[in-house]
């Protein structure tokens, strides 16, 4: 029987991850099968010990099971353990190993794919949910010069960052004074076209604005940050690195993610 993965979410449909990590795969001669696993929304714990006894070797999870698949893994790394939430397993028989590889594939993405260095920089991240808190850890792994928290419900940005060691300046959008070199996108207005109210100031000639959504369009986020002199990025870039971070979990080998991207987007990055 070929090793096999799935990606479990709800919906899950539309995922990506199916059609990358054939892409990895195939360039890595390796034969493996990986698919889309619907979860009942009330049967995430099902789902995951149905695959486990099938002989799943591992699986990544998306909305709406993050955190669900924090809390049954019998094992978790240090980033996954700092994020809150788990995106790929690990099974060992009926052992279940988290990690959470979504902050590697920012920084991946920030760092090689967009050339620009963390280390140094003054980085502003918008939003303090899930997405967010898994990012804060690597993020700062890169020693940037400052690390500062927005997020609309002031309360949720100060108890997400009393939960590091490290120093993270948490603001309110009026009172932010920029501008950043990066400036992180991680909430989810997007999804509803809206624009968290950052000022202008945030951005500059020489800011990287990425907001962690794609689509086949720019967002409400990627507009208004470029209409302010920054060079914008969407999320798609993110998704393949996490993807990248996850096969290298698995299987021992991190791919080449560059012919992936240039497949999901022949225009170029964005
Ligand atoms: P959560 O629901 O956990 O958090 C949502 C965040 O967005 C909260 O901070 C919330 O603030 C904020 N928010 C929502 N609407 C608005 C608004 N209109 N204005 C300002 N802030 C708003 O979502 P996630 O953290 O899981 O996901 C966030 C985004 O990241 C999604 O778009 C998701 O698709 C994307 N993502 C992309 C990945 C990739 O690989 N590219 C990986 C993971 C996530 P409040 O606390 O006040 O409610």
């Amino acid at each position: 029987m070929k090793d096999f993965y799935r990606v479990i979410g709800n919906p899950v449909g539309h995922s990506k991850s199916p059609g990358i990590h054939a892409a990895f795969a195939a360039a890595n001669g390796i034969d493996f099968d990986y698919a889309t696993c619907l979860s009942p929304l009330d049967g995430f714990a099902a789902t995951v010990a149905q695959l486990a006894a099938a002989g799943c070797k591992g699986a990544n999870v998306t909305v709406p099971f993050k955190i669900e698949a924090f809390n049954l893994c019998s094992r978790l790394t240090p980033r996954a353990q700092a994020a809150g939430a788990v995106n790929t397993l690990s099974f060992d028989g009926i052992d279940v190993a988290g990690d959470n590889t979504d902050g590697a594939g920012l920084v991946a993405d920030i760092v090689h794919n967009a050339g620009v260095a963390i280390a140094g920089a003054r980085v502003l991240l918008v939003g303090a949910g899930g997405a967010a808190r898994g990012v804060i850890l690597p993020l700062l792994d890169q020693r940037p010069a400052s690390l500062t928290l927005v997020n609309r419900t002031a309360a949720t940005a100060q108890a997400v960052a009393a939960q590091f060691d490290q120093p993270i300046a948490v603001c309110t959008f009026d009172a932010l004074a920029g501008p950043f070199d990066i400036v992180v996108n991680a909430t989810s207005a997007s999804l509803a076209g809206e624009v968290p109210p950052l000022p202008p100031s945030v951005f500059g000639p020489a800011t990287l604005a990425l907001d962690m959504m794609y689509g086949a369009e720019p967002t409400a986020f990627m507009r208004f940050a470029a209409s302010h002199g920054a060079s914008v990025r969407d999320g798609l870039g993110m998704l393949v690195e996490q993807a990248a971070e996850a096969f290298l979990l698995w299987r021992g080998v991190r791919p080449d993610t560059e012919p992936v991207l240039r497949e999901l987007r022949p225009a170029g990055p964005r």
